[in-house]
């Protein structure tokens, strides 16, 4: 008989323990045996507190429901992102990006038929916050659980605790039989044809595997520093590289959404936990120093000068290679693309999930790296032009940040694609379902962020008052009576 195959997870943040739970779930029949490693003396990361639907799916696959896990994590529903003051001299000082729902089967085409007319110059309604339905949720404070007899499924996210999300996860897989092992790993050891063979914990204890998974965190022990894969980095459109985080008390009532504010040289979210608001600020160290960032974020939350800031810093970018040699990398070991969307854990269920299936299918083969790394690329790729519009299109004049981040030329070339479909008032959404696969942000995110940006050109003079589908569908009326069966 084979003897089992052995996992190696090296690091216990979300991203580790995340894996462990799935690897731990998907592989339950099969001859494997999981051991995740990570040193309770080095700290995680753990600030993040904001998830896509993503998190949803991740739950549903293990069995979790919410009722479990989200006690246990301070954990609120999320309908999705408002976004304020990032495009001031469009006219649309604040839009929202939500999560769309089943109910927007009736309005995501008079949606993205009325921004067509709009690019066209005729005056029709195209504030996202009209056509979605999540929006008027998160107007109205409503949680997204329905009714029993309530028809439609409606789509959402979460906000929670991610410390306590780590020990929920973790709790979990160890009930499901991974091992952990608590120890600093301080060397690695390779097999002649340069794949990983050993791990080494500063006692001398050694951990053989046929498989690792690093979640090291931004150290990226493994794949990174073991195996040398390059970092490739962001920078040149992505300007942020520094965070500060700072909670403050909850609020009443409790807001389902995400807030994130455009600064003078960055944004701040605000994330409404049942215990807590946890709020940050991204910025640019380039534009703006730690101090001034600071006092600014003071000044906006209005807090004193006691409480306590959490200073953090970030690589934006991924890894040329997420699976290399016997090697995978989850969490901020295999990249991060800023938190402004918050897709860190979407894309670490995402290629989870696509390495178990694999593994499901051929076993432990690195020949199938090559297609794992092509998608799990393009997933990256396809947040980072969705994240990137975001600062390409503000319309501030505030600082220089805001200038230099509507004027830089550093654009991907499916993102010049995007921007130039729409401006030459073609079918958005016929080039995105041509031109992207496996990606979150679909036609209707671009739509959003489009239209709440108001990039549209200027009204013209003759309007016909006609064909704006918004009213001729009574969409509001829909909408608000739907709102009925919600409760805050
Ligand atoms: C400012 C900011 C905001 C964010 N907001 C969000 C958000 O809203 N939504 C979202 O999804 N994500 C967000 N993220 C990302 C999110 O925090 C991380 O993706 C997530 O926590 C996973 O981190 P990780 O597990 O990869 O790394 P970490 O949390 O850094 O964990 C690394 C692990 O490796 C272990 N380790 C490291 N070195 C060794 C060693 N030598 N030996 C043994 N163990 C070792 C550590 O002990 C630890 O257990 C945010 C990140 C930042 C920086």
């Amino acid at each position: 008989m084979n003897s089992p195959q052995r996992i190696i997870i090296a690091g216990g943040g979300t991203a580790g323990w995340m894996a462990a739970a799935l690897m731990a779930h998907r592989f339950k029949s099969l001859p494997v045996v999981i051991t995740l490693i990570e040193s309770s003396d080095i700290a995680t990361i753990g600030v993040g507190e904001g998830s896509t639907p993503s998190l949803k799916q991740f739950f549903a696959e293990l069995g979790i429901a919410d009722e479990t896990w989200m006690p246990q994590c301070s954990a609120t529903y999320k309908v999705g992102i408002e976004f304020c003051n990032w495009s001031p001299a469009s006219g649309v000082p604040s839009y929202r990006h939500p999560f769309i729902s089943q109910l927007d089967t009736f309005s995501q085409r008079p949606f993205e038929v009325n921004c067509q007319t709009r690019r066209l110059g005729l005056d029709v309604t195209t504030h996202p916050d009209k056509f979605l339905f999540n929006s008027y949720l998160a107007q109205a404070h409503c949680a997204p659980v329905t009714p029993p007899n309530f028809p439609f499924r409606m789509e959402y996210g979460y906000h929670f605790d991610s410390a306590r999300l780590g020990q929920f996860l973790k709790k979990h897989a160890q009930q499901l039989g991974v091992r952990h092992v608590d120890a600093r790993i301080a060397g690695v050891d390779t097999h002649p044809d340069g794949s990983l063979s050993t791990l080494i914990d500063a006692s001398g204890q050694h951990y053989s595997g046929d498989m690792f998974v690093d979640c090291t965190g931004f150290r990226s022990l493994l794949l990174q520093q073991a195996l040398a894969v390059p970092f490739v980095s962001f920078a040149d459109n992505l300007f942020n590289n520094k965070a500060m985080v700072l909670a403050t008390d909850t609020k009443a009532p409790l807001p389902v959404e995400t807030k994130a504010t455009a600064l003078s040289n960055g944004w701040a979210w605000q994330i409404p936990l049942h215990s807590r608001t946890g709020n940050g600020y991204v910025y640019s160290d380039a534009y703006q120093t730690q101090e001034a960032a600071e006092q600014e974020f003071r000044r906006y939350l209005g807090v004193t000068d006691d409480a306590q800031v959490q200073h953090l810093s970030m690589q934006i970018g991924q890894v040329a290679q997420h699976w290399s040699k016997n090697c995978v990398a989850l969490g901020l070991a295999q990249g991060f693309i800023e938190p402004l969307e918050a897709t860190a854990l979407h894309l670490v269920y995402q290629s989870a999930r696509l390495f178990c299936d694999q593994y499901q299918h051929s076993g432990l083969k690195a020949q199938q790296s090559g297609t794992y790394n092509q998608q799990v690329t393009a997933q990256f790729d396809n947040v980072r032009d969705y994240i990137v519009a975001h600062y390409k299109l503000n319309t501030r004049n505030d600082s220089a940040y805001w200038q230099d981040n509507r004027n830089h030329r550093h654009l991907s070339e499916s993102l010049l694609q995007i921007l130039d479909t729409w401006y030459r008032g073609r079918d958005l959404a016929a080039h995105l379902a041509n031109h992207r696969e496996a990606t979150h942000f679909h036609s209707t995110s671009w739509h959003c962020l489009l239209a709440g940006y108001g990039t549209f050109p200027a009204l013209a003079p003759d309007q016909p008052g006609q064909g704006d589908l918004f009213k001729e569908h009574r969409l509001q009326q829909f909408f608000e009576g739907c709102l009925l069966n919600f409760k805050t």
